[in-house]
């Protein structure tokens, strides 16, 4: 599913953002380290696949 932008504080994750809640790179993101927004960073792959 759709979900607004959020994105990884983890200096060790892909500068990426992510748009679904379903994206596996997405959901490796623990919750203490997802921070709204784009962080400036291009959109996910996976993501960008997904729509
Ligand atoms: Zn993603």
């Amino acid at each position: 599913m759709k979900v607004s932008s959020y994105h990884s504080s983890n200096k060790s994750d892909p500068d990426v953002y992510h748009d679904h809640d379903n994206c596996r790179t997405g959901q490796q993101i623990p919750s203490y380290n997802k921070l709204s927004g784009t962080g400036g960073f291009p959109r996910c792959k996976q993501c960008i696949d997904k729509g």
